[in-house]
């Protein structure tokens, strides 16, 4: 007799697990692997890290570092870490006190909300969001709040804002540059952010994975170096998007050191640690030269181009992102159905896989005229993908 057939008719699940769907974005890769599609879905790299970097992964091998590493992170990772933060992002950080390596800025969130949120508390996060945060608040026995980002500028209503923050506001989470927008946020947002989170004694989650994506001149700023925020931000950023090796999971987290501490503990029984030889070779890529960075964010830029061109071009109406590398569309011009329908069809006859835009709000409905498409694949695919949308024809 098979498991299934002996629990049958059992309720197997936990309550938790009821309240939220698996992820859209994810689903939508496995969509475009039956379709044999061009995957501009899931926002990975189709392209190789730096080769240096895949050389030292190799090397680590070589050199014995096959076995665990400090839970915390390799002692030379968060030296490299510490280096970092503190020169690009203005944070002060000792490796001994403030960081933690996790298993990708995805573990480094819920980590994070586990350590410091308790059941029946309010997180906030800003909507559209990229489809974790609610989840995570979830798993930590919390609630989401959402305060909407509005209009061509995407901006917040500083009194909506207000409004959010209760008696049990425990965090709210900040994603700059932001998914699925491609917003940055501004210096004079930040500043109504951390205001409020001091007055209300409200922890700030970061989300910072695409720092270096920028465009434009746009400028990265970490809410930590804000006033009053240094004790009550956790930073969060990670290695996937700057150095495109998503696969290898590492992320960090930046915090005083009683949270840190409280991290620490909670990533320990989470996953032990982050695979060992690739924190090796992670240090020495956040010591690759500022020339890195720059050519990164050409790289970027033509690529962002291309296809914003491109989407304009096949008649979707969309604002051209200041970060990161996602392009938020609105298909009003094509005969499509909701989001969900449209996002099937384009994957299955055009062969091209996108994100459905419900994903990235709590009321679905807001989203049910977007699709969300990534541009961090080669330009060739993006070439490919943009032929294949030009086909589309419009209402
Ligand atoms: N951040 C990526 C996206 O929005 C996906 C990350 C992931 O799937 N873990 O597409």
């Amino acid at each position: 007799m098979g498991v299934g057939k002996l629990f049958k008719g059992v309720a197997m699940l936990a309550e938790r697990v009821k309240t939220f769907t698996e992820s859209v974005i994810r689903g939508m890769t496995r969509e475009c692997l039956k379709y044999g599609g061009i995957n501009l879905a899931q926002g990975f790299p189709d392209f190789d890290p730096p080769e240096e970097i895949k050389e030292a992964a190799v090397r680590a091998i070589r050199d014995g570092y096959n076995q665990y590493a400090i839970t915390w992170g390799s002692p030379n990772l968060r030296q490299a870490i510490a280096e970092k933060v503190g020169t690009y992002n203005g944070i002060p950080a000792d490796p001994e006190k403030n960081v933690v390596v996790t298993c990708g800025a995805t573990e480094a969130m819920i980590a994070s909300l586990l350590a410091t949120v308790n059941p029946g508390e309010e997180v906030i996060v800003f909507e559209p969001f990229y489809e974790n945060y609610g989840p995570d608040a979830t798993l930590a026995g919390a609630s989401p709040r959402y305060v909407s980002l509005r209009g061509p500028q995407l901006r917040f209503d500083p009194e909506e804002m207000e409004k959010a923050f209760t008696p049990r506001t425990r965090a709210l989470i900040l994603n700059t540059p932001h998914n699925p927008t491609g917003k940055v946020f501004s210096g004079e947002e930040l500043e109504i952010i951390a205001r409020l989170c001091c007055r209300h004694n409200v922890i700030a989650v970061t989300d910072e994975i695409y720092e270096h994506i920028l465009y434009d001149g746009a400028r990265h700023v970490s809410l930590a170096t804000l006033e009053g925020m240094s004790e009550r931000t956790i930073t969060i950023s990670g290695l996937s998007k700057t150095y495109s090796v998503t696969g290898w999971r590492l992320g960090y987290t930046i915090a005083s050191p009683e949270i840190t501490d409280g991290i620490r503990k909670v990533h320990d029984f989470l996953t032990v640690g982050a695979p060992a030889p690739l924190q090796e070779a992670a240090a020495v890529a956040l010591r690759l030269p500022d020339s890195y960075y720059q050519g990164l964010q050409l790289d970027y830029a033509r690529r962002r181009d291309l296809l914003y061109g491109a989407l304009c071009e096949a008649g979707f109406q969309c604002t051209i992102p200041k970060g990161a590398y996602y392009i938020l569309t609105n298909f009003e011009a094509f005969d499509a159905g909701d989001d969900t329908e449209f996002a099937m069809r384009l994957v299955r006859d055009v062969g091209v896989a996108a994100v459905p835009g419900s994903s990235f709000y709590h009321h679905a409905d807001l989203g049910k005229g977007q699709i969300r498409f990534t541009f961090c694949k080669r330009e060739e695919t993006l070439q490919a993908a943009a032929r294949r949308l030009l086909t589309l024809t419009r209402l």
